[in-house]
């Protein structure tokens, strides 16, 4: 493995740099998880895509750069380094495009991929139901066959910003648990727990699906007649999450990914890239540590050399799941898949953010309860004020996402939002079993 840059790296960092330099509002963007933030950053996705910043690894054809993944990880450094705004385009960019890059057709790609990357189309996730989310196998919604398309009907759950995204992608059931049989209904087929079922075990006439087996993967517009997006309160406030209810969503063949029935192993390879490279790249953490170390040499109290040590704990930590994703990235390049070392990704983020988070809080004090961030002109001109008179450290600090009070509203914010990483992207309990099972080779826990 080679960990220099070449001169071309060089060359787009700093053309990345002096870009987002150039464009990273001052002023933070209201949080994305609100309708207002969430038009807000549309916006900013739009100008990102003028210059072809938003989507830097695709091909130049659906609005790219078409840089490796090298660059794209550099990309991501320098834009968390600037404090530039969340991604409001994330669940598009990095689950749906690259489902459409290994399994869409070339009219999907041409269709979808450009107007995703320009924010004109956002994308939420529809795959968990209420009582289907690390069993997601067993899930319910289902796809009827009719005239030139499907039928969508169920009811999915946890959809990230469905609230306020225009078209959304998940997976339905196409083909009935039970086969051979004459009930009708296949809803309560599997009597309730399906995880590890076998075939053929149904005790009747007919067979029994697998769980996975059957399932089609979709994408449906969220105004299309017949969906309700309901939004769900969050910890937070924010009211961005929804529930959708789907009665008889009309979606047309071209809008099938790959072949009906053959969902289970197209969802499986965006998994991969939810919890491997994609979604939490280490940019983020570097920032976020370099940040907190900006904090503790402004504020830290010396001898209290237990906090210091979990600040180091915290920046080391940012490193090493650098240098592990630059191992990955060589892998990448070179042609490999990342497989099942994806749930070791996603065990180490999820838990490190929490970290992180929960010492900037102890170091911020009584700073870090204040929640909520100040965006309007008066609380931004009380948080300069405060600034001014050094109360709070203007380390960036205005750049972030969901506002400025100081830097304890951010850091209280992210703390809240850290606590459901080792839930969304597969729970940590689930990825410790294929850890176990897949890259330590131990035997099969009871389901
Ligand atoms: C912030 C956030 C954003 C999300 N965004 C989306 C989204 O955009 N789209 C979407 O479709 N979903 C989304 N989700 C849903 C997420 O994928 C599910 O919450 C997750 O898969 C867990 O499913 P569940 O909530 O049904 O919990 P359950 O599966 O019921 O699990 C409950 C607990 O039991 C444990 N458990 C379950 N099975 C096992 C097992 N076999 N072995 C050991 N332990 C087990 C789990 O680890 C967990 O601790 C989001 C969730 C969160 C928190």
């Amino acid at each position: 493995m080679d960990l220099d840059f070449t001169a071309e790296d060089d060359e787009f960092r700093q053309r990345a740099r002096d870009w987002l330099a150039a464009h990273v509002p001052v002023t933070p963007l209201p949080s994305l998880e609100t309708e207002e933030g969430f038009a807000a950053h549309r916006e900013w996705e739009r100008r990102l895509a003028a210059d072809r910043w938003s989507v830097v690894a695709w091909p130049e054809e659906y609005g790219g750069q078409g840089v490796d993944i090298v660059k794209w990880l550099v990309f991501e450094e320098e834009y968390y380094a600037a404090g530039a705004p969340g991604r409001v385009s994330q669940n598009g960019i990095s689950l749906l495009a690259p489902t459409l890059f290994d399994f869409g057709t070339a009219e999907q790609r041409a269709r979808i991929l450009p107007s995703m990357a320009t924010g004109e189309v956002i994308w939420a996730q529809a795959w968990s139901e209420p009582e289907s989310g690390s069993d997601l196998a067993s899930l319910r919604a289902t796809a009827r066959r009719t005239d030139g398309g499907w039928l969508l009907s169920g009811q999915k759950t946890w959809s990230s910003r469905a609230a306020f995204a225009d078209r959304a992608f998940g997976l339905f059931r196409s083909e009935p648990r039970e086969t051979g049989l004459q009930t009708g209904s296949e809803a309560d087929s599997g009597g309730g727990s399906v995880a590890g079922a076998g075939s053929g075990s149904g005790g009747g006439s007919g067979t029994v699906r697998k769980p996975h087996q059957g399932l089609t993967y979709l994408m449906f517009p969220l105004d299309a007649d017949g969906v309700t997006v309901r939004p769900v309160g969050r910890l937070d406030g924010k009211p961005a999450f929804a529930e959708l209810f789907l009665d008889d969503v009309f979606v047309p063949d071209e809008d099938v990914i790959g072949e009906p029935g053959q969902g289970w192993r197209i969802a499986m390879s965006t998994t991969g890239n939810e919890r491997g490279l994609m979604l939490r790249s280490p940019g983020r953490f570097l920032a976020s540590a370099e940040r907190l170390a900006r904090r503790w040499r402004a504020h830290g109290d010396p001898s209290d050399t237990a906090l210091r040590d979990r600040v180091a704990d915290a920046v080391i930590g940012a490193r090493a799941y650098a240098l592990f994703t630059w191992a990955n990235a060589s892998r990448f390049a070179a042609g490999e898949r990342i497989g099942a070392e994806s749930s070791l990704n996603k065990v180490f983020w999820s838990e490190y953010d929490i970290a992180l988070h929960e010492t900037a809080l102890d170091l911020l004090g009584a700073d870090g309860e204040l929640i909520g961030g100040a965006t309007t002109e008066a609380d931004l001109a009380e948080a300069d004020a405060l600034e001014a008179e050094g109360d709070y450290v203007a380390d960036g600090v205005g750049r972030m996402d969901g506002g400025r009070w100081g830097d304890g509203g951010d850091w209280m914010e992210g703390y809240v939002f850290s606590l459901a990483g080792p839930i969304y992207a597969g729970t940590n309990e689930i990825q410790r079993d294929i850890i176990a099972e897949r890259l330590l080779g131990l035997p099969k826990g009871r389901r």
